[in-house]
């Protein structure tokens, strides 16, 4: 059976190893010395000077909207993980969408202006599959009317714009390390920050608020990384190298295969340099897309429907026409891509791929 993606495990030794340290210690939370070092490794890799490990990518993104004080309209992407939109509506914020562009698949930049409104406080926009948003342009619209930005970078770890790593852009970016994303910890994720006092809210707001023991700072919840997952991520982080690496190949093998087929293909933004996160293929309509995807599944190959459905059409919002989106969404397929997929499969999917369009 092939899946959309595979976890990425570690020798079993290499973990057991890493958490004979939480053992030794007798020490499984509470921001121990391997959520600290994994903080400290994941700077250096990254590139970035700022960063808390969290216990997933969703907390991030609500204490984000809590710590930047936001109430009102948030401008938004349809296109995106459903965590984005009900973040926003948890947080007590309107989600305002702005529909997307039709070939990079993030917020269409141009069209922000005419949905801010006196009530907009903030955008909040994915970087959809690790390609990023018009990061300048967007942060040019919020200073013009003085709007907070956080990126949902869920899907970007490794991604660099201009050779800057993207979590340095927006007040506040967030990335994800649930098992099925590129980089991992089982569960958790990560914020990151550039301002000082905003850096240090998030970070007390990630541990109840604590300021010491026995003092607090102010209102917080509990988004703490624990032992366990920073001992999966100390683990995973020695290999990003060579599985980024053979992500690549394969998805040049993709690339190859579909030279001369006739289906849309994620195009990356100028200057950045791409993660190998996700492979999607975009159909001509929902049929092509179901029926291919049938006779992928007949042979045990298992693509999935991300994103879908686009969040514009999820119960708790205010529905509202997203063209594009919702045309992107009903047409798109991510196709399996993870280390260890050997180019025969990919060739095999291809093939299944071009026969049925
Ligand atoms: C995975 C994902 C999230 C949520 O991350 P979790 O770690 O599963 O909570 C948020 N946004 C996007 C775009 C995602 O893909």
């Amino acid at each position: 059976m092939i899946n959309v993606t595979k976890t990425f495990l570690p020798p079993q030794s290499e973990y057991g190893a890493i958490l004979k340290r939480a053992w030794d210690l007798g020490w499984l939370t509470n921001r121990g010395v391997l959520v600290q070092e994994l903080e400290s490794n994941l700077k250096e890799y990254l590139q970035v000077p700022n960063i808390i490990a969290t216990t997933n990518g969703t907390l991030p993104l609500q204490i984000a909207i809590k710590a930047l004080g936001l109430t009102g309209e948030i401008i938004t992407t349809p296109f995106s993980y459903v965590a984005t939109t009900s973040s926003i509506v948890w947080e007590g914020c309107t989600p305002v969408f702005v529909d997307i562009h039709p070939e990079y698949l993030t917020i269409d930049e141009t069209k922000i202006e005419a949905a801010i409104t006196s009530k907009t406080i903030a955008i909040l926009a994915t970087h959809v599959f690790g390609n990023p948003c018009a990061v300048e342009e967007i942060e040019k619209i919020a200073e013009k009317y003085n709007l907070k930005v956080i990126f949902d970078a869920a899907h970007c770890f490794g991604v660099t714009y201009n050779g800057n790593s993207i979590f340095n852009y927006g007040d506040i970016s967030t990335c994800s390390f649930h098992a099925t994303k590129l980089f991992h910890t089982g569960e958790g994720g990560a914020m990151f920050c550039n301002d000082k006092l905003l850096f240090d809210q998030l970070f007390y707001s990630h541990n109840f608020g604590h300021n010491g023991p026995e003092a607090f700072y102010g209102i917080g919840i509990n988004a703490k990384m624990s032992e366990l997952q920073a001992a999966m991520g100390l683990a995973v982080l020695p290999y990003m190298g060579k599985i980024v690496k053979a992500r690549q190949v394969i998805v040049q093998s993709y690339n190859e295969f579909f030279k001369d087929a006739d289906i849309q293909l994620l195009k990356i933004k100028e200057q950045v340099q791409w993660n190998y996160s996700y492979y999607p293929v975009i159909f001509k309509d929902e049929s092509q897309l179901l029926k291919t995807q049938a006779a992928l599944n007949e042979l045990q190959i298992f693509p999935r429907r991300y994103f879908y459905p686009s969040l514009n059409t999820i119960p708790y919002v205010k529905r509202e026409t997203m063209k594009i989106s919702e045309s992107i969404a009903s047409r798109v397929l991510c196709l399996p891509l993870y280390d260890s997929l050997e180019i025969e499969d990919v060739k095999l999917i291809t093939a299944t791929i071009i026969h049925c369009i």
